[in-house]
């Protein structure tokens, strides 16, 4: 058997229920993360349905391009649950029963007190010198075949609460020693500051290096910046990124970056309200409270997150908040001073040290002229300090969307006044 570097890489979902759009494929999202971190390069991602000729043909096409290819699904006990088989003929193997995993699958079954069918035997059945990867999570083990050429094809069983454990805990260990790099990212994250900005900000030869890599991208309210090294260790690839962060660090964008490798902006701001050792408390109209939900997601928040209140309706925001009426009466309730006072108004209310506020029309309803749906008043203050930010949103995205950007741009106006 040839001993061959995995450097293709081609994942093959099975389903019907995928092409005709029942569930969404995020076993191929998942599986190009984790191949992508072995150093393998995914080319191609493709879902064919639960039929076996379909099946064999891009089987056997996926193997003539790549040098590793990924199924997900079709592993189950029902009679539509085809791809060991269809692959056993590809590799020209006849099917045995591994009694190994028929044991685990009886076990399986006694431990949860369920009845074991007749069909369930058929998951233990396996092509004839199959790698077989025991599954924790389920009945349906994953398995490898190998061909001569070194050529692999990794079969996993669907469900995604079986399939990521059993590629991380048993399928990583057993590609590894085939895998001559490995590929680290690391991403800063960058407000106040354009993805054209950014990129003209940056010198020619850092975004033209390649490794590591630098690919600049937008994300909801602010731009990123990943930076991708291909190594033979992931000291060595760490060492390689961390060199590109330094020479950015020297760019004008410096100021502009919040975070590195942060899993939200709601994560900084938690973190930087901790270091600051301030207190943080939402005044919210529009957004229903989804700052407050945002920033309790963090845990260790109960140290910054002093409280919040989501004033909806008008008479709420002059009671609660204490906004004057004769300013909503002025200006109507979704404007700069409304947000402005409900912003300062939270810093008295809550006596914290920053304060966030919205207010704005999410739609479908509502707006007006001059501020239609999709319009949101962002208002960020400490006590030193109130900016308020009018946000725009094209009045034909959904409610969901408005009110979702509107809280990321809340949540990284006061990540922008907090850093200052
Ligand atoms: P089972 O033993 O559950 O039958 P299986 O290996 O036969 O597993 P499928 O029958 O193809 O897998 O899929 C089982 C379930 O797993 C699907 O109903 C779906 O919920 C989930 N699933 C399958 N493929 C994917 C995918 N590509 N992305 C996300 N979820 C998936």
């Amino acid at each position: 058997m040839q001993n061959r570097f995995l450097r293709r890489a081609e994942i093959l979902c099975v389903g019907t229920e995928l092409l005709i759009g029942d569930i969404v494929n995020t076993n191929a999202a998942y599986l190009s993360k984790r191949l992508a971190a072995l150093g393998i390069g995914v080319y191609r991602q493709s879902v064919v349905g639960d039929n076996p000729e379909r099946l064999a043909e891009d089987l056997r096409a996926a193997l003539d391009r790549a040098d590793l290819v990924v199924t997900s699904g079709g592993l189950g006990p029902t009679m539509d649950d085809l791809t060991k088989e269809t692959a056993a003929r590809v590799f020209g193997r006849s099917m045995e029963m591994h009694t190994a995993s028929l044991e685990r699958i009886r076990q399986y079954f006694r431990s949860s007190n369920r009845k074991m069918t007749p069909n369930n035997e058929k998951q233990a059945m396996m092509p004839t010198g199959a790698v077989v990867f025991p599954n924790d999570y389920g009945t349906a083990p994953a398995l490898a075949l190998e061909r001569e050429d070194g050529k692999i094809l990794v079969m996993l069983p669907g469900p995604p609460r079986e399939l990521e454990p059993l590629f991380r805990e048993q399928v990583e260990p057993y590609l590894q020693p085939r895998c001559n790099a490995v590929l680290f990212s690391r991403n800063l994250h960058i407000i106040g500051m354009g993805e054209s900005a950014v990129e003209a900000a940056l010198p020619r030869e850092l975004l033209d290096s390649s490794n590591p890599t630098l690919a600049p991208y937008c994300a909801p309210g602010e731009v990123r910046l990943r930076i991708t090294a291909k190594a033979a260790s992931s000291a060595e690839a760490a060492r390689l990124c961390e060199g590109m962060i330094r020479r950015i660090q020297e760019t004008p964008i410096a100021p502009y970056i919040y975070a590195v490798d942060t899993p939200s902006p709601e994560a900084a701001l938690v973190q930087l309200l901790l270091q600051k050792q301030m207190t943080v408390a939402t005044a919210e109209s529009c957004t229903g409270g989804l700052i407050a939900k945002r920033l309790t997601d963090i845990s260790g928040c109960s140290a910054v997150v002093a409280g919040g209140a989501v004033t909806y309706q008008t008479r709420e925001k002059i009671a609660v908040l204490g906004v004057p009426a004769p300013l909503i009466e002025e200006h109507t309730v979704v404007s700069e001073p409304v947000a402005r006072s409900m912003a300062q108004n939270a810093l008295r209310v809550f006596d914290t040290d920053l304060a966030i506020a919205t207010t704005g029309y999410a739609g479908p309803g509502g707006g007006t002229e001059q501020d239609p749906v999709g319009t949101v008043y962002i208002a960020v203050a400490t006590k030193n300090e109130c900016r308020c930010h009018r946000l725009s949103l094209s009045p034909k995205r959904d409610r969901a969307y408005i009110r979702d950007v509107a809280a990321t741009n809340a949540i990284l106006d006061a990540l922008q006044l907090v850093r200052k």
